[in-house]
């Protein structure tokens, strides 16, 4: 059993420092490389060509889409792009990789000295800075079949897809990050969710976690305290859910104070994450750089980025993640809370949207924070795929700033768009949803009303009056929602007298 600090413990005592090394692939039509696609789930081993299968003679040629992608990566981070940058040669054999060795960069990579601003659930900023983001090719996938784990020990036999093998990635690597204590776990997972986010904003990577498209691997250490040095640090591999993510970090966080508060030593190594126990595990003795005898790659030119072209590619660069929430949070203002609970419900661009078909601020936000991610819920789907359209919504919140409908009908329009009914105008005429504003038929309904209930109307007039709720019910349930309530409160007033 491997002993565990308690956590509250364990950051009261030591230091968390963490570092982090995130994948990224990217979403370029074909690899790194040659010319195979870059495709998701195909048959294994039909996604290649000589070059993914490292065959004898095989020429590499870089993809010029991947190297701008890098370079717009590398500029929303800020990062200073080199002017020239070579591919190196990383010497390792493994069934994955049927070269021997990976095309990455080393000491010359794209992009360099960059910073990412990290925000937390509760408006705090960290910034996290980022030492590198180089270009690099991903390694085929092995498949062990036959034991428990999946892992290589205990299995029967290995399979190898090649089809992953060349796709381009970037690696961004951080500084190690200090300062921020306790909320190292949270730091780190909000870290990986920004950047998987500005990578969409790019559109540079399809960027699912589920399919490996963003991968982190996890580097923690922990030091006596502040001033000391840099304690050693393990380096938990493929971390794949934001969850995961800050879980690894709180578990290595109380590993390694266990082992330290019994006077031995962190061992420099990889670990695996197992998603079920939530626990890491030995993985290899970390080795150092010189282990894979880096060269320069004698079969590529050096990538020359004119500051031309980069100065092309900045200008061409969407509005950013962090950017548009602040503008949005001015332009509605909205609390920090309020914008944290739209971006958790995957609404901002929604509402953004129904804005522009022309709904008011508030009813873009009411309607999509309130009934819509209600019946979201219900169904167990994002908004975005619920199945209503900004521009319905921006249709129906204007019908009922014009009143024509009020509330309640405007949620029975959602319902009947939601069932297939067509757009919030067919669903209307279908349905028959007009708003009864003429008092006459009103007057009738709240005749009845007051006949069917005397208790309701003798309590009222003996003084409740709130239990005038009881007869505007009766009268929105007899005319299927499609009164106005507060004028129904108004008519019944005035017939009781009160
Ligand atoms: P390697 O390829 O050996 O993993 P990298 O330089 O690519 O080395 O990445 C190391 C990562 O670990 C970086 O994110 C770095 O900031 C982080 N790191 C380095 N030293 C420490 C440490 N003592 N504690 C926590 N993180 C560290
Ligand atoms: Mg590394």
């Amino acid at each position: 059993m491997t002993e565990l600090m308690d956590y509250d413990e364990a950051v009261a005592r030591f230091d968390p420092v963490i570092g982090l090394e995130v994948h990224v692939e990217l979403s370029t039509a074909t690899k790194m490389f040659d010319s195979a696609p870059v495709t998701f789930g195909a048959e294994p081993n039909t996604q290649v060509t000589p070059v993914s299968l490292g065959l004898p003679g095989a020429l590499p040629v870089v993809n010029r889409t991947a190297v701008e992608y890098a370079v717009r990566l590398g500029l929303a981070l800020g990062c200073q792009i080199a002017e020239t940058c070579r591919f190196a040669r990383k010497n390792y054999f493994y069934p994955d990789v049927p070269k021997n060795f990976q095309t990455s960069q080393s000491d010359e990579p794209i992009a360099f000295d960059g910073h990412l601003d990290v925000e937390l659930a509760d408006g705090t900023v960290f910034r996290v800075e980022i030492e590198r983001a180089h270009m690099e090719e991903d390694a085929g996938k092995n498949t062990h079949v036959g034991g428990s784990t999946g892992r290589i020990h205990g299995a029967e036999y290995s399979l190898v897809d090649y089809n992953r093998a060349g796709v381009p990635l970037v690696e961004i690597v951080t500084r190690p990050l200090a300062g921020v204590g306790e909320r190292a776990p949270e730091v780190a997972a909000a870290y990986v969710e920004h950047l998987r986010e500005i990578v969409r904003a790019l559109g540079i990577s399809e960027a699912r976690m589920e399919r490996g498209n963003v991968r982190a691997d996890v580097n923690v250490s922990l030091r006596p305290s502040p001033s000391a040095p840099l304690g050693t640090r393990t380096e938990t591999k493929n971390v794949n859910s934001f969850r995961s993510i800050e879980r690894a970090v709180r578990y290595e966080i109380r590993r390694q104070a266990a082992v330290l508060a019994a006077g031995e030593s962190v061992v420099q190594e990889t670990r695996h994450w197992h998603e079920d126990s939530g626990e890491t595990s030995s993985g290899r003795v970390k080795s150092d750089a010189e282990d894979y005898r880096y060269f320069p790659e004698p079969d590529l030119l050096p990538i020359v980025c004119s500051p031309d072209w980069v100065d092309g590619i900045r200008a061409s660069l969407p509005e950013l993640p962090a950017d548009r929430r602040r503008r949005l949070k001015a332009e509605w203002g909205a609390s920090d809370l309020e914008m944290q609970e739209m971006a958790n419900a995957g609404a901002l661009g929604l509402i953004e949207e129904t804005i522009g078909a022309g709904a008011a601020a508030g009813d873009a936000r009411k309607w999509w924070m309130g009934e819509l991610s209600r019946l979201a819920n219900a169904r167990g789907v994002e908004l975005g795929e619920l199945g209503v359209s900004a521009a319905d919504v921006a249709d129906v919140s204007g019908r009922v700033r014009s009143g024509e409908l009020n509330d309640q009908l405007a949620r029975q329009v959602f319902e009947g768009v939601l069932a297939g009914e067509g757009s919030p105008g067919e669903v209307i005429s279908r349905r028959g949803l007009v708003l009864v504003s003429d008092d006459g038929a009103l007057l009738a309904a709240i005749d009845d009303a007051i006949a069917a209930n005397p208790g309701v109307v003798a309590s009222i007039q003996g003084g409740r009056v709130q239990a005038i709720g009881a007869l505007v019910g009766g009268v929105m349930k007899a005319t299927r929602g499609q009164a106005d309530a507060a004028r129904v409160k108004e008519l019944i007033a005035q017939k009781l007298g009160i």
